[in-house]
């Protein structure tokens, strides 16, 4: 096994814990215990090992919504970012508790998009793409009749709770990496054959799952707030919001071609959330889940490159040892938001929490909740 480590100053590899790592570690065993069922421990694949050990379930943001809607945990603990422990609020009951171990723990890509921005470009899109609003026909989730066309909102899971209520509101569904195709299929239903989608907030996996259905680049502009569209709005079929992954993005063609001259038998696989250029460059794309089990079918032997957050692709090497897998862009660092959930933190709220505090909870506010949980169930009832 080979594993390529970057060239950062932090611990991705922290199997081996210090004293005080140790002794962290220990004491989070101890409060688990202490809480039993009425704690639930969710854990991202982005998380680094020290937390991951503790996670009742490792997963992608789809997978660990869908854990947290079936739990009847007291308190779910969420190892991930702002915008997945919100949607675990949205999902789960008033008497359960969402508790996110550091408040800091954001994702950029998220706050690429806001309410106000995606309320004002809403009113122009619908103008300038002459489309109708899903809003103004009595169930705004019907397909669309003969000859009808709607613009639908369609928000990738990362994003705030506002934003989910406002698409919920306005007939439009939520989506993951792992799902997006079905979405867009079943938005487009609601669109119209003349109809579009507006897609936000990550470009890359709007244009990457478009292009996957087949439709030309040039059907799909790009949306600026305070610039205005790239490309041609009217008969576009899906409108990309402009925001982007800053970890996801680093993965360049280049680094592939340059995997591929030391390894000319070697496999790439990346995230959808990469420039399309890379994407169009790999052998093979898809969500967290999907690189995992992707990895996992190959023969002992093989030599891999992926391009996701090094936290997941150092994990997938210790589990297969038998296979050279590597990061595709050596210098990469972690996501430094989900890198703000340290054990120190995970323990603080588990300690407040047996003292009797709620510390940390995220509580969606009533007001988006009903849009906000529409727009997750419509997405959770469809199949991949
Ligand atoms: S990896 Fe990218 S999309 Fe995921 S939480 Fe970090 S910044 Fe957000």
């Amino acid at each position: 096994m080979t594993v390529t480590l970057p060239m950062c100053s932090v611990d991705f590899m922290d199997t081996s814990l210090s004293p005080e790592e140790k002794a962290i570690s220990d004491r989070i065993s101890e409060l688990r215990a202490q809480l039993g069922d009425d704690l639930l421990i969710l854990g991202h694949h982005y998380q680094r090992d020290s937390i991951v050990m503790h996670a009742d379930f490792l997963g992608d943001s789809f997978m660990l919504s869908q854990k947290a809607a079936e739990s009847d945990a007291k308190y779910i603990v969420f190892c991930g970012v702002h915008f997945m422990a919100e949607s675990a609020d949205i999902l789960t009951s008033d008497e359960q508790i969402v508790v996110l171990p550091n408040m800091r723990a954001g994702c950029s890509m998220a706050d690429m998009a806001t309410l106000r921005e995606v309320e004002s470009a809403w009113t122009t899109l619908l103008e300038q793409a002459e489309l109708n609003d899903p809003l103004d026909r009595e169930d705004p989730t019907a397909p669309a009749g003969p000859g009808e066309k709607f613009l639908v909102p369609v928000t990738y899971m990362n994003s705030s709770a506002d934003l989910k209520d406002f698409v919920g509101r306005h007939g439009g569904i939520v989506c993951t990496s792992s799902n997006a195709q079905g979405i867009l299929n079943w938005a487009f239903e609601r669109a119209g054959p003349n109809g579009a989608v507006l897609f936000f907030p990550d470009q890359h996996l709007g244009r990457n799952t478009g292009n996957a259905m087949g439709i030309p680049l040039e059907l799909m502009p790009t949306w600026t707030p305070g610039i205005g569209a790239m490309g041609e709005l009217k008969g576009s079929r899906i409108i990309l919001w402009h925001g982007f992954c800053s970890v996801h993005k680093r993965f360049t063609p280049s680094q592939i071609e340059n995997f591929r001259s030391q390894h000319p038998d070697g496999v790439v696989v990346v995230h959808p959330e990469c420039p399309i250029e890379t994407v169009s460059a790999s052998d093979a794309n898809g969500s967290t889940q999907y690189i995992r089990n992707f990895v996992a079918d190959l023969p002992s032997g093989s030599k891999i490159a992926i391009g996701t957050e090094i936290n997941m692709v150092a994990r997938l090497a210790d589990e297969h040892p038998d296979k050279h897998i590597e990061c595709l862009d050596e210098e990469i660092c972690p996501c430094s938001t989900m890198y703000m959930i340290h054990p120190a933190y995970l323990m603080d709220v588990l300690e407040r929490i047996v003292d009797g505090e709620i510390p940390n909870q995220i509580k969606v506010p009533k007001e988006i909740q009903e849009g906000s949980l529409m727009a997750l169930e419509r997405m959770l009832s469809i199949k991949k």
